[in-house]
């Protein structure tokens, strides 16, 4: 804007010199529905602002109102809206076949049933009712399990649950935890 158009505006003589795209702009977040939820990560339990649009998840922020975070979150919790929409996410399974050199998408049935057999057949095969002093122990060492940052509290639950108490297995950990 120039000198002139400046003084003009000033003394009231050019309307707002903002360009109607200016004008027009608001947040994107504005007249989204609001949902709050907690960040699935891990148990400090940071509360979240979920945003969504016609049934769809447009961003998502550390709630002010929480006590715990007060509006923050970690870079791991701020990243949750990508874990949602990422283009990167695999959403197929994927398996490579012993000394294959390349994946094959296989159903998701093919593959819990493939797990369920392997378990089971290393479990009894493993497994022991006592230790070499004779000592009760109900347990396999050969099996271990290495759980992502992304599952929630009620899944760790029931791997916790499933694995230890159920197969025995000792070895229980959580990437959350490294
Ligand atoms: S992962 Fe980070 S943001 Fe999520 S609950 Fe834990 S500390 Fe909070």
């Amino acid at each position: 804007m120039g000198l002139r158009q400046r003084v003009l505006s000033h003394i009231g003589l050019v309307p707002n010199p903002v360009s109607r795209a200016t004008r027009e702009a608001t947040s994107r977040l504005r007249g989204a529905q609001v949902t709050v939820s907690v960040c699935p990560y891990c148990a400090v339990g940071c509360s979240q602002l979920v945003y969504s649009k016609g049934g769809r998840i447009i961003d998502i922020e550390g709630n002010y109102a929480s006590p715990i975070n007060g509006g923050t979150l970690c870079p791991k919790g701020a990243a949750t809206f990508g874990l949602i929409h990422s283009p990167l996410r695999v959403t197929q399974v994927l398996y490579r076949a012993p000394h294959a050199e390349c994946w094959e998408v296989r159903p998701l049935a093919w593959a819990m049933e493939r797990i369920a057999q392997l378990v089971k057949a290393t479990r009894d095969a493993h497994f022991e009712e006592r230790d070499a002093h004779g000592v009760p122990v109900h347990r396999t060492l050969a099996i271990g399990h290495l759980g992502g940052a992304t599952l929630d509290n009620e899944e760790n639950y029931l791997i916790k649950k499933l694995f230890t108490a159920g197969l025995g297995i000792v070895a229980v950990e959580n990437q959350a935890r490294i």
